[in-house]
């Protein structure tokens, strides 16, 4: 049942007693959000010097990625495998199964994803990676197209690797950081329908609808607007896939900004929104509450079947898929966690105050704030650096330098060369985001982080020079590519 829902205080059901209103003072002021739980362990973070930083940071080349994690306060470079697990899920650890093949852990796994997505074959997979390794080993071909919303880059990576392309057919206010479009993630239907039309059925696998779509700023997509794409893709002839990494964090927004949707719970949401997908994939270190794993749902049996062998070759077998049974188990719990209103509530709360920290202090960021993570405009913060010199990393290195905050570059460098022209691309927008773990700091974080990027905004005309690159690689380059100082 729908909890929040079912919370009526009684003084405000119908006036009998219109005297009731006599209390009509600070007993009816709004309760400030807190965290549905406390905390049980915890664990060291320590500071630094600006000069130590400065150093680690020549030594990592100038990317974040190479840092040692002792070398960074607040670690926001993801928010993937990064968040606390509740007492539940480290209590489900110790109750699992390691059986190679048909582990109880694996049943109540499955049984979960049956009841929150209805899809009926599960295949767990390392990560969510894997998942698109092994969906895309069956479904994608060279030459073929995938039309969706800001592919993910991993999933971007799968698909190019494969000499297929990535069609992006995000609505265009996404790219309007000001926009205060309540679901930036949306799909735009023209841009869609063109692609359906342009390419012949057989090279057009699926249409991939990513919830949220991280690279446009941890936006969401409506439902009416899954909805329409589904309908538009029937006509077409063309299935939906999601890649569902954040999808309870959608099926939050959902509830609370698209009509009719308040009074439905999150797990009636993210059903219906599976409902109309014909599969999904999934990286369970988001909204899986787990540090690693990863999986794929889907009702065709013969692709079940197709992709269980990509399975067995890549992963393990079908019933844990590179996962051990216990982590599995954590999953299990952790999907059931991260589909209830209470905990999405402080979660995305959180976000929300750093965000609005940010947008007091006239620091640009990406409106509405995103569910897992805000993005901070380089183009705007740092318009002295040209777009050669990779601004989003430049301010990026200045939030560590100023701080010890970990970030991340979400621009030109993630964006990698035009696979044929090996000319960079520029994407519409030079991000850096700062995701926030879930469970994980507290607000009185939030606040340091906020203050340590107001610092860095007061000095942004000191920073006159950003980065060259002296070795990338071939494909994925952020994660891997060496910078020096322009
Ligand atoms: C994280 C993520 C992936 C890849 O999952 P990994 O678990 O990191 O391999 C794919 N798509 C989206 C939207 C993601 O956020």
């Amino acid at each position: 049942m729908n909890k929040e829902a079912a919370v009526t205080p009684i003084f405000v059901q119908k006036s009998q007693f219109p005297i009731i209103n006599f209390f009509n003072y600070s007993l009816f002021m709004k309760l400030p959000y807190a965290e549905p739980y406390r905390i049980k362990m915890v664990e060291e973070i320590r500071q630094s010097t600006q000069e130590e930083r400065k150093q680690w940071l020549k030594e990592a080349d100038y990317n974040l990625f190479n840092l040692k994690s002792s070398q960074v306060f607040i670690d926001l470079l993801t928010d993937s495998g990064t968040g606390a697990m509740s007492d539940q899920q480290w209590g489900a650890l110790m109750t699992g199964d390691e059986s190679y093949a048909g582990s109880r852990s694996f049943e109540e796994l499955h049984e979960t994803v049956k009841k929150i997505t209805d899809f009926q074959y599960l295949l767990p997979t390392h990560q969510g990676r894997a998942a698109e390794n092994v969906l895309f080993s069956v479904l994608v071909k060279e030459g073929d197209v995938i039309p969706g919303n800001s592919h993910f880059d991993t999933t971007k990576g799968h698909i190019e690797i494969r000499k297929a392309h990535a069609i992006d057919c995000t609505i265009d206010e996404a790219f309007d950081i000001e926009n205060l479009h309540p679901f930036k993630g949306n799909i735009n239907l023209e841009k869609l329908e063109e692609v359906y039309k342009t390419y012949p059925k057989e090279k057009i696998p699926f249409c991939l609808i990513t919830i949220t779509c991280n690279s446009s700023g941890g936006q969401p997509v409506s439902l009416e607007n899954v909805k329409a794409v589904k309908e538009l893709s029937d006509r077409y002839g063309i299935p939906i896939y999601f890649d569902s990494a954040r999808f309870a964090e959608n099926a939050y927004f959902i509830k609370k900004r698209e009509k009719g949707q308040e009074n439905r719970s999150i797990k009636e949401i993210a059903k219906e929104v599976f409902s109309y997908g014909v599969g999904m994939t999934m990286s369970s270190k988001k909204d899986g509450l787990v540090n690693i794993g990863g999986f794929i749902a889907l009702n065709d049996e013969n692709i079940f079947r197709a992709a269980s062998n990509i399975t067995i070759i890549y992963e393990g077998f079908i019933t844990y898929g590179g996962m051990a049974g216990r982590d599995m188990a954590a999953l299990a719990v952790g999907l059931n966690e991260a589909t209830e209103f209470e905990y999405l509530e402080s979660r995305i709360s959180q976000v929300e105050y750093l965000g609005n920290k940010l947008i007091e202090f006239g620091i640009p960021v990406q409106k509405p704030i995103g569910g897992h993570a805000v993005f901070v405009d380089s183009l705007k913060f740092l318009p002295n650096i040209p777009r050669e010199e990779y601004p989003a990393q430049t301010l990026a290195t200045e939030i560590y330098k100023e701080a010890g905050i970990r970030t991340v570059e979400i621009g030109t460098l993630l964006a990698d060369r035009d696979p044929e022209t090996r000319e960079n691309r520029y994407p519409k927008l030079e991000l850096v985001r700062l995701a926030i773990p879930r469970r994980t700091y507290t607000n009185n974080h939030m606040d340091y982080i906020a203050v340590a990027i107001k610092n860095v905004f007061d000095r942004r005309d000191e920073i006159k020079k950003g980065y060259q690159i002296t070795w990338e690689s071939e494909i994925l380059r952020h994660f891997t590519v060496k910078l020096k100082e322009a």
